[in-house]
């Protein structure tokens, strides 16, 4: 990643509103330092749940929000329409590409299964040498612990090498991730 680079950072989080209130109040603020940095967000495009929070947050902090959402589930009227570029794709692997490929930078914030699969799909892409940019988990109270704890069995039994812990980094807050992802866009490179 160049010096003065702009970070696009790739969202993962819930779909689901009816979650404890410390993650939504995190996903507010990591829209509002996404905004704050003037760094664009990327996307699920959903308006509902954390995603919704966090794609709202950004606009409240007149930051730019880019959202990238199957045709399907545009037709359910889930669809962020107020997204400064809403993406509409032909199917769900399809959209997973163009958020890649936008983005320079990928956090999970709190989320059920997408958010998993979106955040190991993008962890084993880099393990595979496929791309090297940051992945930041954001572990609201914890929230991610148990799947941390099972990392740590992947290490233990030789299921991973110890080398891959590098491929992602834990912070316990949205300002520490923000901070994080700072270091990149100031130029840092990723080492291992
Ligand atoms: P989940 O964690 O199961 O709620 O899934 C959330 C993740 O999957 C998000 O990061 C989205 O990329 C994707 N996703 C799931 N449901 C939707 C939806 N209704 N609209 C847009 N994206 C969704």
């Amino acid at each position: 990643m160049k010096k003065g680079n702009e970070m696009h950072v790739c969202v993962y989080c819930a779909s689901s509103d009816d979650v404890p209130a410390l993650y939504i109040e995190a996903a507010y603020t990591f829209g509002e330092g996404l905004a704050r940095r003037g760094w664009p967000l990327v996307y699920g495009g959903g308006s509902i749940g954390l995603m919704g929070t966090v794609a709202r947050a950004v606009h409240t902090s007149g930051g730019r929000v880019i959202g990238v959402i199957p045709q399907t589930l545009l037709e359910r009227e889930v669809g962020y329409r107020e997204a400064d570029e809403l993406i509409v794709t032909g199917t769900l692997r399809e959209r997973k590409q163009i958020m890649d490929d936008r983005a320079n930078a990928f956090a999970a914030l709190p989320g059920g299964f997408g958010t998993l699969e979106e955040l190991l799909e993008i962890m084993t892409l880099r393990m595979l040498g496929y791309h090297t940019k940051p992945i930041v988990i954001v572990n609201v109270g914890g929230y991610f612990d148990p799947l941390l704890a099972q990392f740590e069995r992947i290490f233990a039994q030789n299921f991973a090498h110890e080398r891959y812990r590098r491929l992602y980094a834990v912070k316990a807050d949205p300002d520490s991730a923000l901070e994080y992802l700072e270091h990149f866009a100031l130029g840092a490179e990723i080492r291992g």
